[in-house]
């Protein structure tokens, strides 16, 4: 279900001041005190409603969250721990009906269409995703006419009522017995008319244009989250609201590291040798090279865990771990003496040895022989 936007619950504008959010909050509250509404669910929801409106944009931190990102800025439910936290809950599933109908148009047929909201796809790397990185975009989209400030009536001039439907927007169409309400075909239900028309929108009250806008985009990030910003959509039509713009976060693969949420991991050679007698190893973490220790014994695709050293998550809370998988390499390009050396090697392991220095190998190949003998009985 997609919430209501606070500034519509609280029945204020955007650009409200601490005091008009103050007094349209007690008033409401008044109205919809649970002591005054004596079990009336719908109306204990609103109620509900109202103070989580209020709770949010009476405090300054939370407003901004959420004049920046909506309601997942400051989703209560997600409980965004202090320091940089306001970041922390800005994405998820809150979002699943964003661009469904909701917040379009619903009431009256005369009331102003808001304008579209509109995605971008932002591509970014790994790096830029785990630290957060500002960005700008450009974004070809309409904005408000600032000829005539959005009303589409030329300058020094007004719209005027609708002379079909004298400003209702509506008309009644009469078939038989049948009185049939209808948007009005003159001013299209907007009740209004422009009989001069601004110049330069055309009577639209907006115009293309390409919009840059910085975006502060939040560390940790990951492909799939979006970022909404409030009223940075499509102007609407003779100065109706803008709709809001989604940042679609697209994380590129990288060439050393796969994520896999808030953990990186990553497959590191190592020689047969370290392999076999342990040693300390370089391994990559997204800030530098750390040493790992590679104890005697390491079979190949063993993994290491490097606490830490993952991404911190965008919603808060802990930062993920580094998976080394140590894949242990053949070697190649051998002189005749390193072919000699593992020759020997290879020697003084066979025979009445092989239990103790390959066990998997022996454990193997008497398991074959079995497989044979009781094949052939
Ligand atoms: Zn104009
Ligand atoms: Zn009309």
């Amino acid at each position: 279900m997609s919430k209501r936007d606070y500034y519509e619950v609280l029945g204020v504008a955007k650009g409200a001041d601490d005091k008009e959010i103050k007094k349209a909050y007690k008033r409401l509250a008044m109205k919809y005190h649970p002591d005054r509404t004596k079990g009336d669910k719908a109306l204990e929801e609103k109620f509900k409603e109202l103070q989580e409106a209020y709770e949010v944009l009476s405090d300054d931190q939370k407003r901004g969250a959420y004049d920046q990102y909506g309601h997942a800025g400051v989703d209560p439910n997600r409980g965004a721990g202090g320091g940089g936290a306001d970041f922390g809950d800005i994405f998820g599933d809150v979002f699943g009906d964003i661009f469904g109908g909701g917040r379009r148009g619903g009431g009256g047929q005369s009331r102003a269409q808001r304008g579209s909201d509109l995605r971008y796809n932002l591509e970014m790397n790994l790096e830029d995703a785990v630290r957060g990185k500002s960005v700008d975009i450009k974004v070809p989209t309409w904005v408000g006419c600032d000829v005539c400030d959005g009303s589409g009536a030329k300058k020094g001039t007004q719209a005027k009522s609708c002379p079909t439907c004298h400003g209702a927007g509506q008309v009644t169409m009469r078939q038989g017995f049948f009185a049939v309400q209808q948007t009005c075909p003159t001013c299209s239900g907007r009740g209004k008319i422009i009989p001069d028309p601004c110049t330069k929108c055309h009577g639209e009250g907006r115009v293309e244009k390409t919009k840059t806008l910085a975006v502060k985009i939040p560390a940790g990030v990951d492909t799939g989250d979006r970022i909404r910003l409030t009223g940075e959509g499509e102007a609407g039509l003779h100065g109706a609201p803008a709709g809001d713009l989604y940042v679609q976060v697209h994380v590129k693969d990288h060439p050393i590291f796969f994520r896999d949420g808030n953990n990186l991991s990553c497959d590191v050679p190592i020689s047969f040798s370290i392999a076999a007698l342990g040693g300390e190893i370089d391994v990559p973490t997204l800030d530098g090279r750390v040493k790992l220790k590679i104890p005697a014994e390491t079979q190949t695709e063993k993994m290491f865990r490097l606490r830490g050293k993952g991404v911190q998550s965008v919603r808060g809370g802990g930062v993920g771990d580094l998976v080394c998988k140590v894949v242990v390499e053949t070697p190649v390009n051998l002189s005749d003496k390193q072919k000699d050396l593992l020759r020997q090697l290879d020697e003084s392991w066979g025979g009445e040895s092989e239990a103790k220095h390959r066990p998997k190998s022996k454990g193997f190949f008497d398991g074959v022989k079995k497989f044979f003998d009781d094949l052939t009985g």
